[in-house]
């Protein structure tokens, strides 16, 4: 079997959400300790629970839902860089990465390890990055964290300049163990009619 970095935080009722959104619930509504022939669960969750992939819609009324977004933005090679210590993280920080090929940015900050507690503040791109990742031809960028703006921000300057720039976004990725550098990545959202997210699982192999 292929090595790879399994990128998805685990799902379980203890996993932190956006403070007031849906907490992530799983019951067994057929159970067969009860007599049922088979075991079948029922969820509840929030379309940004854990690692998940947003879509226009979620920030943007007109924008499109995750169910009309190629899945090829999800699959596909890509390049992990550690930009750990910067707050905000300029264009500079990224300026010497070799994305030839490679239109998939995954950044890792490390500013959130606890899972089970909702970070209380993130680092967050310059606002130049937006339209820098556009130039370099990146497609989908993908962070550590629960957003590519401010937890306190009201009017998500990061997550319309990048859909303006044609740039996709991953959110609440697990990178601790993966060193910087280059991969294949697969990251697929559900294809949620409709919806403004969906949770992925994202997977690291060998590019
Ligand atoms: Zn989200």
């Amino acid at each position: 079997m292929t090595a790879f970095y399994d990128i998805t935080i685990p799902v379980w009722d203890g996993l932190a959400v956006w403070p007031g959104d849906t907490p992530y619930r799983f019951e067994l509504s057929w159970k067969m300790v009860e007599g049922a022939s088979v075991n079948v669960g029922a969820v509840t969750m929030s379309t940004h629970t854990g690692t998940h992939a947003d879509a226009p819609f979620h920030f943007d009324p007109s924008g499109a839902t995750i169910d009309a977004i190629s899945p090829e933005v999800y699959v596909g090679p890509c390049v992990v860089a550690d930009v750990a210590g910067f707050d905000p993280i300029p264009a500079d920080a990224l300026a010497a990465l070799d994305l030839t090929g490679a239109p998939r940015l995954l950044l890792k900050t490390g500013a959130w390890t606890d899972h089970a507690r909702f970070p209380e503040r993130i680092p967050v791109m310059e606002p130049g990055v937006p339209g820098w990742l556009a130039s370099r031809g990146v497609f989908l960028i993908g962070l550590d964290v629960p957003s590519v703006d401010a937890i306190d921000s009201a009017d998500l300057p990061n997550h319309h300049a990048l859909a303006r720039s044609g740039v996709h976004i991953l959110e609440s990725l697990d990178l601790r163990a993966v060193p910087p550098g280059r991969y294949h990545l697969t990251a697929l959202p559900l294809r949620l009619a409709g919806a403004d997210a969906s949770p992925v699982r994202a997977l690291l192999t060998p590019g």
